[in-house]
């Protein structure tokens, strides 16, 4: 299955393909989990997009697609993949649709998790991550079993640098400027599903599960 997850940053696309990577048995793709990877390595990339990153601004396009179409050249998407965090501009869905049809492949859906500003802010800023595994954690809707420690490997609980209030905002204005123009065209090649991201995970899994059933049976 061929996936794309699109929303604001919060709306849970990562928690939800983390949960879908078992059962499908497809790769979990997050542009910005790459890029954040790069940058604490210390890698070129990372320096390249270090200060892109922490801003909350976008990374150029051209460097986004070349890193995802390497990506998804890779064998272990050859059943499918889940990209999260990407395409987020009108560009790179293009330059996606072109990478997979050279590839002879086709998008299968376009999840979108709706979920308003407010939200979003509120979310983000009670979000932490493992800074050792990348575990994201919710201090209200999903916290870690003792505070500030991963139930899964020990390491510390960080927040995010573009997990600021000022940056999360400034990151939705550039969600909704740059990237909410996707809903339509998805919707116009009819590949758009949507869900209520403001829903408990649970609730959101379960509405998932139904969508991707639906369209496994296609
Ligand atoms: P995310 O974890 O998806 O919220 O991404 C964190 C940051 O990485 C974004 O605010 C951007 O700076 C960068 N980034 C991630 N994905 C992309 C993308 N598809 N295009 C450009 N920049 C991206």
């Amino acid at each position: 299955m061929n996936l794309v997850f699109l929303g604001p940053p919060g709306a849970g696309k990562g928690t939800y393909a983390k949960r879908l990577v078992e059962k499908y048995n497809i790769p979990h793709i997050s542009t910005g989990d790459i890029f954040r990877e790069a940058i604490a390595k210390g890698t070129e990339l990372g320096k390249k997009v270090q200060d892109i990153v922490n801003s909350g601004n976008l990374v150029p396009d051209e460097l986004t697609n070349a890193l995802v179409e390497e990506r998804l050249r890779q064998p272990d998407c050859a059943n499918g993949f889940i990209l999260d965090g990407y395409p987020r501009t009108l560009n790179q869905a293009q330059a996606l649709d072109g990478m997979l049809s050279s590839m002879g492949k086709t998008l299968d859906a376009a999840i979108y998790f709706e979920v308003d500003e407010e939200t979003v802010v509120q979310r983000i800023s009670t979000r932490r991550v493992c800074s050792k595994c990348g575990k994201v954690y919710n201090l209200i809707t999903l916290p870690p079993k003792q505070d500030g420690i991963c139930d899964d490997c020990g390491g510390q609980l960080i927040q995010r640098e573009d997990d600021k209030e000022e940056v999360v905002r400034s990151r939705y204005r550039v969600y909704i400027e740059k990237t909410s123009p996707l809903i339509e065209y998805y919707r116009n090649q009819n590949k758009l599903f949507t869900l209520d991201g403001r829903k408990s995970v649970e609730e959101v899994m379960k509405m998932l599960f139904n969508i991707l059933g639906g369209i496994k049976k296609k």
